[in-house]
């Protein structure tokens, strides 16, 4: 591929405006294989995906460049944890006590130790789990003990509608809480809001679309 090909061109620009600080998470959902063959090739070696059937499809057929760092970001489950499990070293998307005394046993027996973020809900938002922040500071004593599993971080998803000034003081409330679980990652933004995150101290962006372009598939 052309080093000044379109898809090249936007990892260029977003990497050149993150900080050292801040990781790039391309959310590959919804797009096929050779996409994300194209930002393998240029350098691009963490990728994110939402639905466990579709992610092995794909993986299937990009075995040759071997192993990738495989983030699952979509909801969380139950019947689906231990295959997650298997498959992905990095789940951005726990969002209830249960799941994770789930998680940790089955983590347990397979013999795994993924890193994960807790979901939180900072806005009301029908559409969207997760901790609200009190329900996470009441499960935290819990939820700080999940060995094999390394809760490392936050991860919030805005409700649709804020404008920028508010997703920018939303994502400062997600770093405070952070601060106060003293936990160091913040996976937060995404191709919309991705500057108002990193500027609010993210240590992982989600890019989908506005990064691999539109998505062909069918969202979810
Ligand atoms: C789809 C998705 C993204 C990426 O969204 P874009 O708007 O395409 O960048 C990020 N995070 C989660 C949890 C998603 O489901």
């Amino acid at each position: 591929m052309a080093i000044d090909s379109p898809l090249a061109e936007r990892f260029a620009a977003v990497r050149h405006a993150l900080p050292p600080t801040c990781q790039l998470l391309a959310v590959s959902k919804g797009q096929d294989a050779e996409v994300i063959r194209e930002a393998v090739a240029l350098g691009q070696r963490s990728f994110g995906e939402s639905r466990l059937q579709e992610a092995l499809l794909k993986r299937e057929r990009l075995e040759d460049l071997g192993p990738l760092d495989w983030h699952f970001i979509g909801r969380l489950q139950a019947n689906k944890a231990r295959a997650v499990l298997r498959h992905f070293g990095t789940l951005h998307s726990l969002d209830s006590l249960p799941l994770a005394e789930r998680l940790q046993r089955i983590a347990m027996e397979e013999g795994v130790a993924p890193v994960v973020f807790a979901q939180v809900k900072l806005r009301p938002d029908p559409g969207k789990t997760g901790f609200e922040p009190d329900a996470l500071r009441e499960a935290w004593p819990r939820l700080a003990d999940l060995a094999p599993l390394r809760l490392r971080g936050l991860m919030t998803i805005p409700p649709l509608g804020l404008d920028p000034a508010q997703r920018l003081a939303l994502f400062h409330d997600c770093a405070a809480l952070g601060r106060e679980l003293q936990l160091p990652e913040l996976s937060m933004g995404m191709s919309g809001d991705w500057r108002e995150a990193v500027q609010a101290g993210a240590t992982w962006i989600r890019l989908g679309s506005g990064l691999l372009g539109n998505r062909p598939a069918a969202e979810g």
